[in-house]
C-alpha cells in the first residue's frame, strides 16, 4: 500500500505515518516528487485493513493499494523516472546512456585499448567483465582482481566509470571497490544472496533479465535491491530464449514499453546478448532507442576475431563509432539525445 501525502505536508506529519507504520510491522520507504511525499508500506501482511487508518491521520491525502508483487519498483510508488546518475548525467533522463566495452577484461592492454576507443566514440561508461559466467567451466572464467584493476586504470585514463558484473555476495565489498556500477548477469537475476547483497552495498546496479524470466520476475528481482533503500537500480533487457535459432536470444522489444509504463527505474537494452551477432547489433539498438530505452550496453572489442569471450556479437571501434552516429538521428526522432 502507499499512503499519499498533502502538497505541503509537514516534516511532523510525515514523521507520525513513519512511525505509525512501523508500529504495526511494516517497513516505511519514503519517495520525497516535485510536489509531495509519498510513502510505502511494505511487508507481510494484509496492510489493506490499516488504510482507513492512516487515511485518517494528519497530512494524509490518500491511500493506494498496489496490486502489483513489486511496490517499490512500481510507477504507483514513484511517478517520475528515477534518474540513476552515471558520469555526470542522469540515466532515466532525456539523455540516452551507451555503456561500451569488451565482454570480458583479457589484458591491460586489451581493456585500455578498448576504452579509449568507446571514448573516443562517446560512450558514457565502461563495460568488461572481470568475473565471467560461462556455461562451460572450461571456458575463459576471467581475470579476476587483475581484470578490476585493469578496469581502474582505464577510468583512470579516460574518465569513464567502470561496469562490471559480481557473481559472488562474499565480492561485492573488493567490486565496489574498483567498479561504479556492478552488474547483475542474467545467470544470476533470482540469485537472492547476491540482490540482499547487493542492496546493501548502496552501489549503481545493472539488473539484466533473466534469459527465461517473466518481465514482473524482473522486477520483482529489483524490489529485493530497492528493499534495503538502494535506488539506484537500472534494469536490462538482454534478449530471452526461445525456439529461434538464428539469433542468440531473441530481443524482447515489448519490454522496453511495458517495463517504461510500470516501473520508474531506467531500462538498458543489450542488442549484443539480444542479438548474438555483431550485424545486427546496430539495427537492434536503433529499435530499442526509438521503443524508448534510456541507455545501451554493446559488445565492442579492439579485435573481436581474438576475443575469448562472445566475439561473434562484438563490435569493432570503427563500427562501434558508426552506431553512435546512427543512434544519434534515431534518439533525435523520439526526442531524445545521445
Ligand atoms: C555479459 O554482459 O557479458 C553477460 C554475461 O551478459 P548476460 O548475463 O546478459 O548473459
Ligand atoms: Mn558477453
Amino acid at each position: 500500500m502507499i499512503v499519499v501525502m498533502k502538497v505541503g505536508a509537514t516534516t511532523k506529519e510525515i514523521s507520525g505515518v513513519i512511525s505509525r507504520v512501523k508500529a504495526l510491522g511494516y517497513e516505511p520507504h519514503l519517495s520525497e516528487g516535485e510536489e509531495r511525499t509519498i510513502i510505502g508500506v511494505v511487508g507481510n501482511g494484509n496492510v489493506r485493513e490499516y488504510r482507513e487508518q492512516f487515511e485518517l491521520m494528519d497530512g494524509v491525502e490518500r491511500t493506494v493499494p498496489v496490486s502489483h508483487p513489486y511496490k517499490l519498483a512500481s510507477r504507483e510508488f514513484r511517478a517520475a523516472n528515477t534518474l540513476v546518475p552515471l558520469n555526470g548525467h542522469k540515466v532515466g533522463g532525456k539523455k540516452i546512456a551507451v555503456i561500451a566495452g569488451p565482454c570480458s577484461v583479457e589484458s591491460r592492454e586489451q581493456i585500455l585499448e578498448a576504452a579509449h576507443a568507446v571514448k573516443e566514440a562517446g560512450a558514457t561508461a565502461l563495460r568488461g567483465g572481470a568475473f565471467k559466467p560461462r556455461t562451460s567451466p572450461y571456458a575463459f572464467q576471467g581475470l579476476g582482481e587483475e581484470g578490476l584493476k585493469y578496469l581502474a586504470e582505464a577510468r583512470e585514463q579516460t574518465g569513464l566509470p567502470v561496469v562490471t558484473e559480481v557473481m559472488d555476495p562474499a565480492l561485492v565489498p573488493m567490486v565496489c571497490d574498483y567498479a561504479d556500477v556492478l552488474q547483475i548477469g542474467a545467470r544470476n537475476m533470482q540469485n537472492y544472496t547476491l540482490l540482499h547483497a547487493v542492496g546493501k552495498a548502496q552501489h549503481t546496479v545493472l539488473l539484466k533479465r533473466g534469459m527465461s524470466s517473466t518481465m514482473e520476475e524482473l522486477l520483482m528481482a529489483a524490489e529485493y535491491i530497492l528493499s534495503h533503500g538502494n535506488t539506484r537500480v537500472m534494469l536490462c533487457e538482454r534478449g530471452i530464449r526461445t525456439f529461434e535459432k538464428y539469433t542468440r536470444n531473441t530481443f524482447d522489444i515489448n519490454a522496453i514499453p511495458v517495463l517504461k509504463q510500470r516501473t520508474h527505474l531506467p531500462i538498458i537494452a543489450d542488442p549484443s546478448h539480444a542479438t548474438g551477432h555483431w550485424e545486427y547489433v546496430e539495427a537492434a539498438s536503433q529499435a530499442a532507442v526509438a521503443a524508448g530505452a534510456d541507455g545501451l550496453i554493446i559488445e565492442v572489442h579492439p579485435h573481436p576475431e581474438e576475443a575469448l569471450s562472445d566475439g561473434m556479437q562484438s563490435l569493432t571501434p570503427e563500427r562501434f563509432a558508426n552506431l553512435m552516429k546512427s543512434i544519434k538521428r534515431i534518439a533525435e526522432a523520439v526526442d531524445r539525445t545521445a
